[in-house]
């Protein structure tokens, strides 16, 4: 599944190419998890101005409105010149003057919504819940183990749970939480303030690195230009299930949270 340094990935690679381009038409495909919510006409005409992220939603910037796009389980958008012809897992395909922008998604969770503006209600229910960027100023370490501090339930849980702190999917959240020391499974209303900073410095570090280096490719993710991401080669933790720990040698092990697998090393984290 996309997370949110493979959204950023995607978006810085094809924020600047599309900024100002005139959309000429718009094809939708099969339903996608949510309507667009108005008619293709309503976006020819317009231009997009410029994209940005939020979470893991894309945000394109209309002339008029805000175009949602969001990646789902399985989707990946692809911008350029001369794309080949529309696929079956095509369910989006907007024509603008600089280029074609494309989502396909084959299993078709990811969505592309319009709204009239960031106060739209479907807007506001779509990333009114979202908690702070964990790459932005506005993410603190003291904030975050006050908002830690509020929640009785695994501390993994909280992460996927994106409200203290938004965008550490499954992947990065066994990832930060050893680089922390953190047992998974620990309440998050225990983690004392000296390693909610060793695990709120994690969360900057991990979710920057993997955006150096492309996302990750975990999940069939490719950005915009079709080059796969780097991140998997470099996991401390995630997907080892057996193999020896990088740090002690101890092999890493797996249980199951909330449907999801985690991966850590009873060894380096102990707490
Ligand atoms: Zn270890």
């Amino acid at each position: 599944m996309p997370e949110l340094p493979e959204v950023e990935v995607t978006r810085l690679s094809f924020a600047e190419r599309i900024a100002d381009a005139r959309i000429e038409a718009v094809r939708l495909g099969k339903p996608l998890r949510w309507p667009l919510g108005c008619t293709p006409q309503r976006l020819e005409g317009q231009r997009v101005l410029a994209v940005r992220r939020r979470g893991k939603y894309l945000l394109l910037d209309l002339s008029d409105g805000l175009l949602l796009v969001h990646l789902g389980m399985s989707g990946s958008v692809s911008f350029g010149v001369g794309l080949p012809a529309l696929g079956k897992h095509d369910h989006f395909e907007m024509v603008t003057s600089l280029g074609t922008l494309r989502l396909n998604d084959p299993r078709r969770f990811g969505a592309v919504v319009y709204a009239s503006g960031e106060s739209d209600p479907i807007a506001h229910k779509l990333l009114g819940r979202l908690g702070v960027e964990p790459l932005s100023e506005a993410f603190d370490a003291l904030a975050f183990h006050q908002a830690l501090k509020l929640r009785q339930t695994a501390i993994k849980q909280v992460l996927l749970g994106g409200e203290a702190v938004v965008g550490v999917g499954n992947i990065y959240a066994s990832e930060v939480l050893f680089l922390a020391g953190i047992r998974p499974t620990t309440k998050a209303s225990r983690i004392s303030k000296p390693r909610a900073a060793l695990l709120h410095r994690a969360i900057r570090q991990v979710l920057a690195q993997a955006i150096a280096q492309g996302g990750s490719t975990l999940r069939d993710f490719s950005n915009a230009h079709g080059e796969a991401g780097h991140f998997q080669l470099d996991a401390m933790v995630y997907d080892r299930a057996g193999l020896p720990c990088k740090v002690c040698a101890t092999p890493i092990k797996s249980l199951r949270q909330g449907q999801r697998s985690t991966f850590y090393c009873a060894n380096c984290q102990k707490a």
